[in-house]
């Protein structure tokens, strides 16, 4: 299955890609989680994209389109692949629709996380990264159990600037004006599903993959 996720900062992208990904035996590729390797390994990709990322801002479509069809080329995304963060403006979905039809296929379905800016707010800006395992913590909702070090690797937990809350309200507008639009696009095409993403992480797999199976061939 070729699938992409779309929601707002916070929807729960990432976890449910893990999830999703994992269901149906596909990769999961996740333009941020790229993009944050290369930050934190210091590569030149890593230092183009470091500051629009900082300020909350999307990184240039020549940078990231380029990342993403080498990374498609790759063996284990052939038969199929998740896309987690990308695309994320019109046109980034153009250029992959017209790259995969010069492959002979198309996405099969876009599944849209849906849930409200308070939400993600709150969501967000308590989330705290590992340094070490990168796992993600939660203040309110999953902390750990003591403040600041990760449960599973002693490493140290810190906030991700983009996960301050005036960049967080940065990030929700960028994605209403750039990413927002891909809703109709896809829409349009027929393969959009929206499923509501708020309430516990396995419920929202449920919903997600039950909204899936008719697309699983
Ligand atoms: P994410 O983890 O998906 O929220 O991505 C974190 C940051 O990486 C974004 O705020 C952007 O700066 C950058 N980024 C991720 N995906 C894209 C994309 N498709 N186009 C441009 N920038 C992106």
């Amino acid at each position: 299955m070729r699938l992409v996720l779309v929601g707002p900062p916070g929807a729960g992208k990432g976890t449910q890609a893990q999830f999703i990904a994992s269901h149906l035996s596909i990769p999961k590729i996740s333009t941020g989680d790229i993009f944050r390797y290369n930050v934190s390994t210091g590569t030149e990709l890593g230092k183009q994209a470091k500051a629009y990322m900082g300020r909350g801002d999307l990184v240039p479509d020549e940078i990231t389109i380029a990342m993403v069809v080498a990374r498609l080329q790759e063996p284990d995304a052939q038969s199929g692949f998740l896309l987690d963060g990308f695309p994320r403006n019109v046109p980034q979905a153009e250029v992959l629709r017209k790259l995969l039809a010069e492959w002979d296929t198309r996405l099969d379905v876009v599944l849209e996380l849906v849930v409200d800016d308070d939400e993600v707010v709150r969501r967000l800006s308590g989330r705290r990264t590992c340094r070490q395992c990168g796992r993600i913590w939660h203040v309110l909702f999953e902390p750990p159990a003591r403040a600041g070090i990760c449960d599973d690797c002693n490493g140290e937990l810190f906030q991700r600037d983009d996960d301050r809350e005036q960049t967080i309200r940065h990030r929700l507008d960028v994605y209403a004006e750039q990413t927002q639009p891909l809703i109709a696009f896809y829409a349009d095409d027929g393969i959009l599903l929206g499923i509501d993403a708020t309430g516990p992480v396995e419920e929202i797999t449920e919903r997600a993959m039950s909204a899936l199976r008719r697309f699983i061939r």
